[in-house]
């Protein structure tokens, strides 16, 4: 039996859903094996393992989609769905 807080992995898809353009952009990544395919949880609650809750995504899409949306910095932000300002997500190394 999968341990609940695993049951996501049941309804992880064998593609990435950004293959429809949802993030703004068409995934194009060839998915070799299952391993490059992760389980986002919309709410950002890893405990709702609802379908409606779940997307599957590449590695790629998966962190572009944490890093743009925000999804590392709070729910209320995340739910909103909207895009970070670009200066928001560049990388700027330490001096
Ligand atoms: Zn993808």
């Amino acid at each position: 039996m999968i341990p609940k807080a695993r049951r996501y992995k049941l309804f992880k898809k064998d593609y990435c859903e950004n293959v429809d353009g949802r993030l703004g952009f068409h995934c194009t990544t060839t998915i070799e094996h299952s391993c490059m395919l992760t389980v986002d949880h919309k709410d950002g609650n890893k405990e709702n393992n609802d379908p409606e809750n779940l997307t599957t995504y590449c590695a790629c899409c998966h962190n572009y989609k944490t890093v743009v949306f925000g999804d590392h910095r709070n729910i209320a932000f995340r739910n909103k769905a909207t895009p970070l300002p670009v200066e928001d997500t560049q990388y700027t190394p330490e001096q």
